[in-house]
């Protein structure tokens, strides 16, 4: 007779019940309110939740299905692959979590790059994903950023990030820290040539991306009550021995802050972009120009930015 009886380590949340006689795979669990939703539906409302609403992570490959026209991305740079140079090894291989993830995504690392056409208007995109060692920046993530706005750069076309990701790669330590400074250097270099770059932030955009290009965004979008900060919250409350106030660091506690220009609905966002991608830069005169962004001053600049923020929003 056992001392102790085996039990389950958690009890079942209340609504977390997957209905009986119904096969694998064919409902869902909202991480957020545990409610079961028909996969079907849950796949059509962009995998949004009917119940909460509340925006589930997705993969690149999806995200690239709902937000460029059909048939028009072209995918850059997809044999870039990541390097084990420091044989890096704590609870698992580095090798072997690069393996594992792979694995998941198809991919070689956590971003899909290339352009593509959002209601007829091109763009460079460069999109994470989460399900690849938690979007982390390692060299190649960094690496396609910055190639990503490159190209946008030679072909003078807008840029659009979208970030899902917790940080730098700790596995690849300095090399990957330098990807921080490598993309923000590409930012400035878009800055001063008057081409708009559209930063997206998912659930979570943290640590290393958020501090580096993911904030330089001309015009920075979130989706609702996604996670938006650099530090987790414990790691701030033990540094600064304050209670941080509810609802830190989501994307409408951040707007509220003057750190995201839009909050918005994820089946809106292909939309908005477009109209940004059209005031910003296709309908704009400084397409035409060879846009030297200093020598706009700083006021003017941010009354167009604060129009074509409010008219893509009005629409
Ligand atoms: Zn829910």
């Amino acid at each position: 007779m056992p001392w102790f009886e085996k039990k389950p380590k958690f009890s079942s949340l209340p609504g977390a019940v997957r209905p009986s006689n119904v096969p694998e795979g064919l409902y869902e669990k909202c991480p957020d309110c545990y409610s079961m939703i028909y996969r079907k539906e849950f796949e059509e409302n962009l995998h949004v939740c009917p119940k909460c609403h509340y925006h589930a992570r997705v993969s690149a490959r999806e995200r690239i299905v709902m937000l460029v026209d059909p048939g028009t991305f072209q995918e850059d740079n997809s044999h870039l692959s990541p390097v084990d140079k420091l044989q890096f090894e704590a609870k698992k291989k580095y090798s072997k979590q690069i393996e594992e993830g792979r694995k998941k995504t198809g991919q070689l690392d956590a971003i899909v790059s290339g352009i593509g056409k959002i209601h007829g208007k091109t763009a460079s995109l460069a999109i994470m994903d989460f399900t690849f060692l938690g979007g982390s920046m390692g060299s190649v993530v960094g690496e396609k950023v910055t190639r990503a706005m490159e190209r946008a750069l030679a072909e003078r076309i807008p840029v659009i990030t979208v970030t899902a990701t917790g940080g730098a790669r700790m596995m690849e330590s300095i090399l990957s820290l330098m990807q921080m400074a490598k993309t923000s250097a590409l930012c400035a270099e878009l800055d001063r040539a008057g081409i708009p770059f559209i930063s997206v932030l998912s659930d979570p955009s943290t640590a290393g991306v958020m501090a580096s290009f993911a904030a330089l965004g001309d015009v920075i979008i979130a989706e609702p009550r996604c996670l938006v900060g650099f530090a987790g919250r414990r790691v701030i409350e033990q540094t600064v021995r304050e209670h941080l106030p509810k609802g830190f660091q989501t994307a409408e506690f951040v707007q509220e802050h003057g750190f995201v220009d839009i909050v918005c609905e994820r089946r809106e966002l292909r939309g908005v972009l477009a109209r940004l991608l059209n005031h910003l830069w296709y309908a704009s005169p400084k397409r035409k120009s060879d846009g030297n962004g200093r020598s706009r001053a700083g006021s003017e600049r941010s009354s167009k930015k604060t129009q074509a923020v409010e008219q893509a929003v009005a629409q």
